[in-house]
């Protein structure tokens, strides 16, 4: 009898340990189990996945998701979040409604449990869009269009502060000056804030968008010790003005091997130069991580060095 009753609590301690290493903190459950990070850190990792955005971000509390790169490279995602043990994911954010970004939406909404959705309320004609809609109201997934001024809490004292698009940028619908629609300008941009350290996300907002911000911002809303390059450091962002106002330490840029956008441009890394700013970029560094207590941070890429010119 005792015996059995030692193996029962010893099966259960054993189920339990196992069920924490799974990494699944279940339907229903507070935070996301054990894919959080330990107390005191964010994880950043710009995932490898070819050309597209797909930025995993980890707290204490939370797992987030800004972009799911490309429906080309569904794959790749795929692989990267088995890779990172990802089941749950507190918060996705597609920046705007390109491929290259929502891509890989529907595919995280059904392969793990995603609590809340946030976009730019940006509609697209696209089949791609309709199926993302879709399931979001098929699963019954809490969602939210982001304005400037908003704050969304990533848990574990990370925030992430909303600074464009704005209502009537959104109602206007994204046009250039020629009168063009181009989603990208739109794109959400914020700036996560944990402690000390910040790091500027842009999705693929291009110069107008930048202006707009540093007009309606104060520099210090805007300085940030890293960078997401905005749209895959094509020479259409990263202007002069928005890079002295950011000042960045290093960019982060998301692209594919032999991009046929030649990302990262040559005149953005003459730009990075210029002012001083380092950079990495997934096609020849891999995936790019950096961890930070609030104070100081670290960066490690899979492979090369960092203001690497070879590819485009
Ligand atoms: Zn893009």
């Amino acid at each position: 009898m005792k015996r059995n009753k030692m193996c029962l609590s010893l099966m259960a301690l054993l189920m339990t340990f196992m069920m924490l290493a799974a990494g699944c903190g279940g339907k229903g459950s507070a935070g996301s189990g054990s894919s959080a990070q330990a107390a005191g850190k964010v994880t950043i990792k710009m995932l490898d996945v070819g050309q597209g955005d797909a930025v995993l971000i980890r707290t204490a509390e939370q797992t987030v998701l800004i972009d799911t790169s490309d429906v080309d490279e569904k794959q790749k995602l795929r692989d990267a979040l088995k890779k990172e043990n990802v089941k749950v994911v507190d918060k996705l954010i597609i920046t705007h409604p390109h491929a290259d970004h929502m891509g890989g939406a529907t595919l995280v909404m059904n392969e793990c449990e995603v609590k809340a959705v946030y976009d730019n309320g940006q509609t697209a004609t696209t089949k791609l869009y309709r199926d993302y809609l879709k399931t979001i109201k098929s699963k019954g997934i809490a969602y939210k269009a982001l304005r400037d001024g908003d704050r969304l809490d990533f848990g574990g004292g990370v925030s992430f502060e909303v600074l464009s698009p704005t209502e009537d940028m959104v109602k206007e619908g994204g046009h250039d000056e020629k009168g063009k629609v181009n989603l990208n300008l739109n794109s959400i941009v914020g700036r996560l804030v944990f402690g000390d350290f910040s790091m500027m996300f842009t999705g693929d907002a291009e110069a107008p968008s930048e202006q707009g911000i540093m007009k309606r911002h104060a520099p210090k809303e805007l300085k940030s010790t890293l960078l997401k390059s905005g749209h895959h450091g094509s020479k259409t962002s990263s202007s002069d003005k928005f890079l002295k106002a950011v000042q960045p330490e290093a960019a982060l840029i998301s692209c594919g091997k032999g991009n046929e956008y030649h990302h990262p441009h040559p005149s953005t890394r003459k730009k990075y130069a210029k002012h001083k700013i380092d950079f990495y970029r997934t096609d020849v560094n891999g995936m790019i991580t950096v961890e930070s207590d609030g104070h100081s941070y670290t960066l490690n890429v899979e492979r090369g060095t960092k203001n690497d010119e070879t590819g485009n």
